[in-house]
């Protein structure tokens, strides 16, 4: 929807509501709203509340946005709709891809850390918990990934949320962000929505990492909705034997990935796992394919499966609440039968059940929003760099079929996180690049934690000099992304 439409349905909207809220009787009294009619709201004093930056959303993206924000000393919130941080990285994903470039398919390519910062920050965190694998070499499957970085998704929302405490970023969970206040190309505030009521967070730079990019659409930013992904809801799959499905897999020829990493406090345990559907039992693979289940599975504990997904594709966006409820029903009966297909046919899954499921399903993508540049699949498969880039990034979730040209790495533009239309809105995360080959690989997680970073940077930077984003000097916005430890080619 672009954005006069989306205005014109909220100003429809208004118009109607509010012949509905002046019809009366000929009594003179009100008529009682009827099905289909509109309510009008009534006007309402909200609270204000006052921050230098202000990040809509506390997941993959948002968090990694708001430590590099506090890091530069503003005063700065985040607001997050559930009662916890970490987002998809904790509901939907399998391994955080990826920190490395994809070097183990070329061979005499040099293995290189290319995304650091505070995304390394909170993997260093996770590991002296022993909540993480470590950046474990795939042995099998590496024309895929080079690493596997698994995570513990529990004590992922807890160091994440420590880690922003520490820092004094002011947060704001059990919060939803429904609204923008703007003057002219200046978005002004974020209206919110809590038991505390409704509220308004002014400040002086705003970061959308709502995955959904909501914020940047309530604030009149062109987008499009390009429903071109499954949604799913993994499960958390308990009382399970790692060596047992690694077993079973190879027993018919089937293990297409393999990577050794820490699980349960020891080194070279096996953290990552999948199978070639088409070489296992008929009826597995039948079922299996019905339900969207994949057999991709990463871990770090001894009985324990982090993610198994279930796939479903929505005949429209995920932004569309009524198909979505649908969506939760169906993906939760998928869910109990993916549990049945591993007790039935894997060996030692006999007493498997799902211990964790993510409060709401995932999304790969919903809104996808206007940005003064649209990374395009020939930037990201070519290696392409910019003047004005922020990071580098190597990893494709479509490889082999598409790599970064010789392994190496791609540049993401600044101008790629700048909302266009506004002087002050950045965003970050699954919800910028329209080209499905070049999101493939922008919309990876640690791709968007490093969006993250420059975004949260940018917009702090902007707050302490009083800058609009597009007269930010790019080579202070680079010193100080080099001095929180951000990786460049040159
Ligand atoms: C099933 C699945 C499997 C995946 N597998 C992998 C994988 O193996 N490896 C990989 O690297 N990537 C994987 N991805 C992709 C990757 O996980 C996502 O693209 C990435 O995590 C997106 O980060 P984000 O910050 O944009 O969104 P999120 O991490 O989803 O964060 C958005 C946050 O905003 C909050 N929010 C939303 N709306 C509002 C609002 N209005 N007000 C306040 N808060 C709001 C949400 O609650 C959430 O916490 C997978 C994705 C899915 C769905």
């Amino acid at each position: 929807m672009k954005r006069r439409e989306f205005h014109q349905a909220a100003i429809g909207l208004g118009t109607a509501g509010l012949a509905s809220f002046l019809g009366s009787t000929s009594r003179g009294e009100e008529a009682p709203p009827q099905e289909g009619d509109w309510y009008m709201e009534p006007p309402k004093k909200l609270p204000v509340r006052r921050f230098d930056v202000v990040i809509a959303g506390g997941g993959t993206a948002g968090v990694v946005a708001a430590l590099a924000a506090a890091a530069q000393g503003v005063k700065t919130a985040l607001i997050e709709a559930k009662g916890y941080t970490g987002g998809t990285v904790t509901e939907g994903g399998t391994a955080l891809h990826s920190f490395y470039n994809l070097w183990k398919a070329f061979p005499g390519v040099e293995k290189r850390q290319v995304i650091r910062g505070f995304p390394q920050k909170i993997i260093d965190r996770l590991l002296s918990l022993g909540a993480c694998s470590g950046h474990a070499e795939m042995e099998k499957g590496f024309n895929y990934d080079s690493v596997c970085t698994a995570i513990d998704t529990e004590m992922y929302k807890l160091v994440t949320m420590e880690m922003l405490a520490e820092a004094a970023v002011e947060m704001f969970l059990n919060t939803m962000v429904v609204g923008a206040i703007r003057d002219g190309n200046r978005l002004l505030g974020a209206v919110t929505e809590s038991r505390a009521g409704r509220e308004a967070f002014f400040a002086h730079s705003f970061v959308d990492c709502t995955a959904y990019g909501d914020l940047a659409a309530f604030a009149g930013a062109d987008f499009t909705e390009p429903n071109d992904y499954a949604v799913a809801n993994s499960i958390g799959l308990a009382n399970v034997n790692v060596e047992k499905y690694y077993e079973f897999l190879e027993s018919h020829d089937a293990l297409t990935e393999l990577a050794r990493g820490l699980r349960s406090g020891q080194d070279g345990q096996i953290v990552r796992l999948e199978g070639r559907l088409v070489n296992l039992p008929e009826d597995f693979r039948r079922e299996a394919t019905e339900i969207g289940m994949s057999t991709v599975t990463t871990t770090v504990h001894d009985n324990y499966f982090m993610f198994i997904k279930l796939n479903l594709k929505l005949p429209v966006s995920p932004t569309n609440r009524d198909a979505v409820t649908w969506a939760e029903l169906e993906l939760r009966r998928r869910q109990a039968r993916a549990v049945e297909l591993f007790r039935k046919y894997v060996p030692g899954c006999e007493k498997a059940f799902i211990a964790r499921t993510a409060p709401r399903l995932n999304i790969r993508r919903a809104r996808c929003i206007r940005c003064d540049y649209d990374v395009t699949r020939e930037d990201v498969l070519e290696g392409r760099h910019f003047p004005d880039e922020v990071f580098v990034y190597g990893f494709h979730d479509m490889a082999p079929r598409y790599q970064i040209k010789d392994g190496g790495t791609y540049g993401m533009p600044y101008r790629a996180l700048c909302v266009s239309g506004l002087d002050n809105l950045w965003c970050a995360g699954m919800l910028i690049t329209s080209d499905f080959v070049a999101h493939m690989s922008t919309r990876n997680t640690v791709c968007s934690m490093a969006q993250g970073q420059a975004a949260g940077t940018a917009a702090a930077l902007c707050a302490q000099q009083k800058l609009t984003m597009r007269d930010l000097p790019y080579k202070l916005l680079r010193q100080t992304l080099e001095k929180d430890d951000v990786v460049f080619e040159s």
